[in-house]
């Protein structure tokens, strides 16, 4: 396993930027402060990655990209494999390194680390297989069509998330062989730097992963770069609209996995109890900061009652706690600020007439973890359509409950609103889940099951929520472009100008 991990998991290290295959001493004296959230100190720094950084780092892709790019697929397919396989070794060490940065509960990142390598494989095997098309069409010529990759591509990412997100996007661009450049979220930037020098352990060619840390600043100098040719966010729904808005003027493709309120819908003939486990992992893993967390919930009148009651006890019985500790079933949101905005946003929903059913006892957590940025799992029933709750994103541990009485307006309270990303249906009736799925606005529907992930199922949303895919053929296709090419088999020449015919 990686002694570089042991280093970075160590209070206060700070080995500069990573490009070109190595850390590298930052241009900039500028740092972010890299807090622990579950106790709200300080845990490293990083730097904030200045003009000179960016154009570093942008530099040492432009530089690899001839070669990676001029790699046969199959050949790219054994660099990755290896990075799969050093990241396979390492996720014990990567999973601790990921809770203290982002205070999710160790044995959330170990199981999400556990299926990290997959997106890697994933990736490297279907680029192995992607084919061209060919036509013979009219006036004896031969159409043929291939893939080839962008260019340095820009990859933004969030704290939620921090090496899953990355690799989900990481993995595309280079099988498809693209190099990029990484802007990890301030939040949470150490993993990503680790990421990059994984690869190089793993023999991927230096200036083929590389990362710049920093802030928004730092991003919107990266998307601004004339050498990088395709920009993937993953963010809020403001940052998205600053980055397509930067991209526009580039003319620069761009996937935008951006936030969203997704519904979850819990029919008449749920299966009750698998309904109340499936809305709890989802309302409250990862302290409710997922991008599909089951935020607003939307709950058939015959069982409003016995769900609200089955799921508010279930949310007062979840354990928070040190995040390193195996029992600990919660950890902290990530910043003071999002603790505020959870607060203030349980306190409006109740002056806006709901009902707090669970979350009201004080978390209780002794020192040092007292101070650390933890909400109870809340849940707030008789949220009405209008209420702020019902329609803004928290991305924290609260969610709202509504009663409906037919599926037309089960339909109308989960497309309320501008989001359109997940929403997951609870029904025992096939033909009910079905119809409830094809009348959901959105880009990922669960039946009987909430947040599901895995790289051969396309991820991304409409609306606010962004567009453009992860996962799948159509993630590895968004970083390729495809060229057609138009081979003429009749011999002779034509001359038009001297009377030939075109054009059948
Ligand atoms: P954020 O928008 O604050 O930051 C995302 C990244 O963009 C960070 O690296 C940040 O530094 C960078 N950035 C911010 N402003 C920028 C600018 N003007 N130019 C260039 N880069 C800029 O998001 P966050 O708080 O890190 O993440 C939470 C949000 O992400 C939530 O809204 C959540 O729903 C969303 N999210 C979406 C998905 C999805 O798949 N759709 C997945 C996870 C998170």
């Amino acid at each position: 396993m990686s002694d570089l991990i042991d280093a970075f998991t160590t209070a206060g290290t700070n080995k500069g930027l990573y490009y070109g295959g190595a850390f590298q001493t930052a241009q900039t004296k500028a740092v972010v402060d890299v807090i622990n959230p579950a106790t709200a100190t300080r845990f490293t720094t990083v730097p904030d990655g200045s003009l000179a950084d960016v154009d570093a780092a942008v530099a040492a892709a432009r530089s690899a990209f001839e070669d990676w790019s001029a790699l046969d697929p199959i050949d790219r397919a054994r660099h990755l494999r290896r990075f799969a396989d050093v990241i396979r070794e390492n996720i014990p060490k990567l999973a601790v390194l990921e809770t203290i940065v982002t205070g999710r509960a160790l044995k959330e990142m170990k199981a999400q680390m556990g299926r990290i390598p997959e997106w890697i494989e994933y990736f490297a095997g279907i680029a192995m297989g992607l084919e061209g098309e060919s036509n013979v069409v009219k006036g004896g010529y031969i159409t043929l069509t291939h893939y080839t990759p962008l260019g340095p591509v820009a990859l933004l990412t969030p704290w939620n998330h921090p090496i899953l997100i990355l690799v989900k996007k990481m993995a595309a661009a280079l099988a498809a062989g693209n190099t990029c450049v990484v802007k990890p979220s301030e939040l949470a930037p150490v993993s990503p730097l680790v990421l990059a020098a994984l690869a190089t352990e793993a023999g991927l060619p230096d200036g083929v992963v590389n990362v710049v840390t920093g802030g928004p600043q730092t991003g919107a100098a990266l998307c601004a770069h004339p050498d990088i040719h395709y920009i993937d966010l993953t963010g809020g729904t403001g940052t998205g609209r600053k980055v397509a808005a930067l991209a526009g003027e580039r003319l620069v493709r761009t996937t935008m996995e951006l936030g969203g309120k997704t519904p979850v819908i819990v029919c008449q003939d749920a299966n009750l109890d698998g309904a109340i486990a499936g809305g709890l992992f989802s309302a409250f893993v990862a302290s409710g900061q997922t991008c599909v967390s089951g935020a607003r919930f939307v709950v058939h009148s015959d069982i409003y009652d016995r769900f609200v009651t089955g799921i508010a006890a279930r949310a007062d019985a979840i354990m928070l706690g040190d995040p390193m500790d195996d029992k600990t079933q919660m950890g902290p949101v990530i910043s003071q600020t999002s603790k505020d905005k959870c607060l203030l946003m349980i306190a409006q929903a109740k002056m806006d007439g709901a009902v707090q059913v669970a979350g009201a006892q004080a978390s209780d957590l002794p020192a040092p973890f007292d101070e650390g940025y933890f909400v109870r799992p809340t849940v707030l029933k008789d949220v009405r359509p209008d209420q702020e709750l019902f329609l803004e994103e928290v991305f924290g541990p609260v969610i709202s409950i509504t009663p409906y009485d037919d599926e037309a307006e089960a339909l109308v309270l989960a497309n309320t609103g501008n989001f359109g990303l997940g929403c997951s249906v609870w029904s025992r009736d096939i033909s009910r889940a079905h119809r409830l799925s094809l009348g959901i606005r959105g880009g990922v529907v669960w039946l009987n099951d909430h947040h599901r992930n895995d790289p051969r199922s396309v991820w991304g949303g409409v609306r606010d929520s962004g567009f453009g895919k992860e996962n799948g053929w159509d993630a590895l296709k968004s970083y390729m472009t495809k060229k057609s090419v138009i081979v003429r088999t009749v011999d002779g020449h034509d001359d038009w100008f001297a009377g030939s015919k075109r054009y059948g």
